[in-house]
């Protein structure tokens, strides 16, 4: 029997191994999907939580419920990951062997990367969206929030869904306008970026829905520190902006294992060639979604169309044949 080994049952790891469960004979290949939990968020729900547009019960759902039959789900947390053996290796359930192997573990935030936000997280005004429990410390926050500056704020580049801060500020406005309070609350959207957005069009047409909404653009700032006490961020140049309430976005980096085992670079993304998704000199291995070092953006919607592409391509790899497909990094 060959072994196709999957690493991450999120977005990209589930798409992958029910695509290819359906072109895989199941007597010639075993398909094994490996995840450290088997919690399934939505994870763009974890904007909508804090203003009650999604309840916390709507965006959790269990793995298995995505996952199709004839593939082995096995829940524990990666430790290892050897290219040369052919051979990851988990906390609890042992060592995989593979002739396969597609990595999808994607990326998280890490406040602690920043000095002062690690620390004042969740605590004294200091919040952010991008995981579950934050989503809903953020929620009891906002209720209470009832005039003042709101900063929403971007650490550094790359994160996953780039825009989703900048609907965040957009969110909050509404928000404040159906309190009734939005008068008493100034909204600044701090960004590494040069404007409103990365692309030309799209920062002319989001800068001027900031303008109409009143939501002042800090641009150009990369977070440097947070003071807690002071209340005030500051970037690596100096520049400092006071808060009432801060909404950040810490650093997103790729999965702890795999800077363990010596395939990524510093900040855990797996560098692999941009159009064919795979690491130099690895023909059997393919990595997708958030976890890659590829320059787009990190989005379900990217995950979805590199998805075919490696589908494509490892069906070719096993039949022997070229492989054609070649990934453009879009999302539409
Ligand atoms: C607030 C927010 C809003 C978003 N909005 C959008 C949107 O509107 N549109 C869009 O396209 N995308 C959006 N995204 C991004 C989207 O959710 C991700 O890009 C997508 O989930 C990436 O898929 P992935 O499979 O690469 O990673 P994930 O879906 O994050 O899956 C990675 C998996 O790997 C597992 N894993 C990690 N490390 C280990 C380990 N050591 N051992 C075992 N398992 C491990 C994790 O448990 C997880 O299940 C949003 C994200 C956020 C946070």
């Amino acid at each position: 029997m060959k072994k196709l080994v999957i690493l991450g049952a999120g977005c990209a790891g589930t798409m992958m191994a029910n695509k290819l469960r359906k072109d895989l004979d199941a007597e010639e290949w075993n398909i094994t999907l490996i995840d450290k939990d088997n919690i399934h968020d939505y994870q763009p729900g974890y904007l909508f939580v804090p203003f009650d547009i999604n309840t916390i019960k709507e965006i959790r759902k269990s793995k298995r419920e995505f996952i199709g039959s004839g593939i082995d789900f096995v829940i524990s947390k990666l430790i290892n990951v050897d290219w040369d053996k052919q051979e990851v290796t988990t906390e609890t359930q042992g060592s995989f062997k593979y002739d396969i192997l597609v990595m999808s573990t994607g990326c998280d935030v890490k406040p602690e990367e920043v000095e002062g936000l690690g620390e004042t997280w969740n605590k004294g005004g200091v919040h952010g969206f991008y995981r579950y429990d934050d989503c809903q410390e953020l929620r009891t926050a906002l209720k209470k929030f009832n005039g003042g500056k709101l900063v929403v704020n971007i650490a550094e580049m790359p994160i996953k869904c780039p825009v989703a801060p900048l609907e965040f500020a957009f969110l909050a406005d509404w928000y404040f306008h159906e309190r009734g309070i939005r008068d008493k609350v100034e909204i600044e959207f701090v960004t590494p970026l040069a404007g409103a957005f990365t692309k030309p069009v799209a920062t002319r047409v989001l800068t001027s829905a900031c303008e109409e909404k009143q939501i002042k653009i800090v641009p150009n700032f990369s977070l440097g520190a947070v003071d807690g006490e002071k209340k005030v961020i500051s970037s690596y140049d100096g520049t400092e902006v006071n808060y009432d309430m801060l909404v950040s976005i810490p650093p997103n980096f790729g999965s702890d294992v795999m800077i363990d085992s010596g395939i990524a670079d510093p900040m855990g993304y797996i560098p692999v060639d941009k159009h064919t998704l795979q690491p130099e000199g690895r023909d059997n291995v393919w990595v997708i979604g958030d976890g890659t070092n590829v320059p787009t953006s990190k989005a379900g919607a990217v995950a979805h169309f590199q998805a075919d592409i490696l589908h494509e391509n490892i069906l070719a790899y096993i039949n022997g044949d070229e492989q054609h497909a070649r990934s453009d990094g879009h999302a539409l």
